[in-house]
């Protein structure tokens, strides 16, 4: 599962800088695959969508940090427990449950985003 941001957000910026995939953004920045990964230039999704990995793409808030779902990793392949989770000083990383994936689907965007 990825994990979400609710609004209950205060904005802290504690988070980001925990998250070993660049998978958390400031409110009303644009991100892209390529941040924080070894993705670049056109590269085959997970799910076999071509996609160019140094696009911007548009915030998905702009009100409150927010996470990437395709990007999180739940901190698998790096971490015991979800980093954002454990410093967000209001609780509000939280699981994602329109994002369900198992420890095998994390490990393997873990790999997409940075290799073996
Ligand atoms: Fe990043 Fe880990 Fe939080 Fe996902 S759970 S957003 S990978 S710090
Ligand atoms: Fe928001 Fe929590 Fe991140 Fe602070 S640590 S920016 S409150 S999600």
């Amino acid at each position: 599962m990825a994990l979400i941001i609710t609004d209950e957000c205060i904005n802290c910026d504690a988070c980001i800088s925990k998250c070993p995939n660049n998978a958390i953004s400031e409110p009303d920045a644009e991100w892209s695959f390529a941040d924080g990964t070894t993705l670049r230039g056109l590269v085959k999704s997970l799910t076999g969508a071509d996609l160019d990995a140094d696009a911007k793409n548009a915030p998905l808030s702009d009100e409150f940090y927010f996470i990437v779902s395709d990007k999180c990793t739940e901190c698998h392949g790096f971490h015991e427990k979800p980093q954002c989770a454990s410093v967000c000083p209001v609780d509000c990383c939280i699981v994602d449950d329109s994002h369900i994936e198992s420890e095998d689907q994390l490990l393997l965007k873990k790999v997409w985003m940075h290799g073996e």
